[in-house]
């Protein structure tokens, strides 16, 4: 492999490094993953809304069909949903391989291949890429560098645009637990915060008898769920003949970024921080801002655009909604148990639920959380907007 050989490398092969790729059309591009195979381990629940699966190119891997969720405070629960089916579950590690095989077609791969970026000798102001791949070393300078290396990006950490006060990274703990006996129709999520004090715990039906069982939270993951699973009532009954089946772990950055470019260097999905504020999701997001780095990339090759546009469009597209889901979710992290349990007591009288049922949209959770917490509290609401202002 020679220095010049690709116009773009993308460090991380997940499905929003494939995403980009395949959405690159005027430059030889190569994406480099630190795994053997694509697609594991495994750091997702694997649901997608019915946009999202579009936005991705309708992947393999769907294993079950989602028509609502019920949704639990300590004392009580909610339940969303009719009879139109509004999201799907996936098997992620067939729909990221699927995702990297169409993207195979365009785009060459070097797997268990580690890279950094590093300052270009003699242009300092642009990156070039080395990659350690089975005990070699190789420099690469592309044109354009694409950091979709997740969570933890360390492009983005080396670019000094990412960093513990722009992100939060919040750590899972997930089961796949076979012989379940659950509402395969009906996500479970549980607002508990003796269980996930910062985020939530849920149970995800993947049709016939097996589930998700999983977690998100500062810390301690594992020990976090196994209490859930043993002291939960719900949980309880739900799992009480299974066994588990795959255990993964996994980061979940939050936050905004004000650059995902710098010099010849772009972020794109959970690199970027292009995740839901308020459920996790990162799909979503991450397959637009995917299509949109790759179109805005094609057009830098041409000689006609700078890369900051992608920036700007990505923000156009999602930004507000990833800003407003921060500014909630720092109001909702306020909340103790009791305080949501007041919160689904007002909701269950009023006719929110109907509403929700006509308007909701699960990738457009922001919007909707501020309509409902306006709607029974006008003051919380007020606050909010107040703060969205400044
Ligand atoms: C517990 C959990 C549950 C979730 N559930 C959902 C859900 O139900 N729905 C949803 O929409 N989202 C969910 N998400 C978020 C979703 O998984 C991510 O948003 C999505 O995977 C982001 O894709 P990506 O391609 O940006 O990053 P990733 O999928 O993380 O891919 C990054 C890739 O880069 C590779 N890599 C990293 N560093 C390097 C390097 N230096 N060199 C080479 N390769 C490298 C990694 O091996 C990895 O393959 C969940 C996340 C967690 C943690």
């Amino acid at each position: 492999m020679e220095k010049n050989d690709y116009d773009v490398v993308i460090i991380g092969g997940g499905p929003v490094g494939c995403i980009t790729g395949a959405n690159i059309k005027n430059g030889k591009v190569l994406i480099v993953e630190e795994h053997q195979s694509i697609g594991v381990p495994l750091q997702c629940a694997g649901l997608i809304s019915k946009k999202g699966v579009k936005e991705l190119g309708n992947p393999g891997g769907k294993v079950n069909e989602v028509r609502g969720a019920y949704i639990f405070s300590k004392r009580n629960m909610l339940k969303i949903g009719n009879e139109e089916i509004r999201a799907y579950v996936f098997e992620r590690k067939v729909m990221d391989k699927d995702i990297a095989i169409k993207t195979s077609r365009s785009c060459d791969f070097l797997l268990k291949a580690y890279a950094t970026i590093q300052r270009k000798e003699g242009k300092k102001k642009e990156y070039s890429v080395k990659i350690s791949h089975l005990g070699k070393d190789i420099e690469l300078q592309p044109k354009v560098i694409v950091g979709a290396d997740g969570a933890k990006s360390t492009t983005g950490k080396t670019l000094g645009i990412v960093n513990n006060k722009n992100r939060e990274i919040l750590s899972s703990c997930q089961l796949e637990m076979v012989n379940a006996d659950v509402d395969d129709d009906f996500v479970y999520v549980f607002f508990d915060k003796r269980y996930s004090e910062r985020f939530f715990t849920w149970i995800i039906p993947m049709g016939k008898d097996r589930v998700r069982v999983g977690l998100i939270d500062r810390g301690n993951c594992y020990n976090k769920l196994l209490k859930f699973i043993e002291e939960n009532k719900i949980a309880r009954e739900i799992l009480k003949n299974s066994t588990i089946s795959e255990f993964s772990t996994g980061s979940l950055p939050i936050g905004y970024l004000e650059r995902t470019v710098k010099n010849n260097v772009l972020l794109v999905g959970d690199a970027a921080c292009h995740v839901k504020p308020l459920s996790g999701g990162g799909l979503y997001y991450g397959a637009m801002g995917g299509k949109i780095a790759g179109k805005v990339i094609d057009e830098y090759l041409d000689g006609g655009r700078n890369l900051k546009y992608y920036e700007e469009m990505w923000r156009g597209e999602f930004g507000r909604e990833i800003k407003m889901g921060l500014m909630i979710r720092r109001v909702l992290l306020k909340f103790n148990d009791d305080t949501l349990d007041k919160i689904f007591e007002k909701i269950k009288k009023s006719d929110l639920l109907d509403y929700i049922n006509a308007h909701g949209d699960m990738d457009k959770q922001a919007s909707l959380v501020l309509k409902v917490l306006k709607s029974i509290d006008i003051g919380l609401g007020l606050r909010i907007l107040k703060n969205l202002i400044q």
